[in-house]
């Protein structure tokens, strides 16, 4: 986990969504109130339907509730219009989905470049970024290629690195390795979590638990577009069993030294 400044970087404050069906009001969101801090790496759980894709729009600024407030670092996001959501979501935060999302007539390289195209970036610039960005995902030499010419693993590096183009302060992905086998899928995540080391707060939804308890500082699971329960795992608490685990390592090793050391003493 990165170094927490304590900021709040995205509140949802007492937010609903709602979808009028014909007679019927679909509650996607349903009043819900959650604080998320800079550098923190949220999960977002719950079954199908529950809304997770919903709140996740909402968060990521993709959508404005019908009620409520979305605060994103500081600035009430609900009050803007579209092309100002835009502007701001395209600086601030980047995005990661399960099916990757790319644009396939374009290569891994302008796929990369776009985000920056829409915050005015000009375009040897945009070259250079991408081309770092595609480094950085160990992707370099596949630059020029299109999408149906990468694999799995490849098109959600590219993806990464996409999503990184504007460096924003918080990534969202949406199931990022839904799509992925299980070895794929872990280096995804360490990538998700070595970014998070680095500062940037990470918000992702997902289905496998483990994934969720194994990399998230605290675990939001929704049920009827409410948060149901909330799962924070204390960072102090993870250190203190780590530093239990050291201990007890180095106690044994230390017993067999001591036994070591008395049996040359009796000789
Ligand atoms: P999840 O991602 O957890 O599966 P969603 O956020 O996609 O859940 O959906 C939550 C609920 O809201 C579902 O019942 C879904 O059918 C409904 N819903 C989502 N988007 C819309 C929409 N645009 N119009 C009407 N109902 C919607
Ligand atoms: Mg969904």
């Amino acid at each position: 986990m990165a170094k927490k400044g304590g900021k709040i970087v995205i509140e949802l404050k007492n937010v609903f969504k709602h979808y009028h069906m014909g007679e019927n009001i679909v509650k996607a969101v349903d009043g819900i109130s959650i604080q998320i801090e800079k550098g923190e790496f949220v999960a977002i759980m719950g079954p199908s339907g529950s809304g997770k894709s919903t709140a996740m729009n909402l968060v990521g600024s993709l959508d404005v509730p019908t009620k409520g407030h979305v605060f994103l670092d500081g600035e009430d996001i609900s009050l803007l219009d579209e092309s100002d959501l835009a502007q701001i979501r395209g600086k601030k935060i980047g995005f990661i989905f399960q099916s990757f999302n790319l644009i396939p007539n374009l290569t891994a390289k302008e796929n990369v470049m776009i985000p920056m195209m829409f915050q005015g970036v000009g375009i040897f610039e945009r070259e250079d970024v991408a081309e770092d960005l595609l480094k950085l995902v160990d992707l370099q030499d596949r630059a020029d290629h299109y999408p149906n010419e990468l694999s799995g693993g490849q098109r959600q590096r590219v993806a990464i690195a996409r999503s990184l183009a504007n460096d924003p302060e918080v990534i969202l992905a949406d199931e990022p390795t839904g799509n992925l086998d299980t070895k794929t899928g872990k280096m995804v995540m360490e990538f998700l979590e070595k970014l998070n080391r680095q500062g940037k707060t990470i918000i992702m939804v997902t289905h496998e638990p483990e994934l969720a308890e194994g990399h998230a500082d605290i675990i939001y699971s929704l049920l009827d577009g409410k948060v149901d329960k909330v799962v924070r795992r204390h960072h102090s608490e993870y250190s203190k069993s780590r530093n239990v685990r050291a201990k007890n390592g180095f106690t044994k090793i230390a017993k067999e030294k001591l036994k070591k050391l008395k049996y040359s003493e009796k000789k």
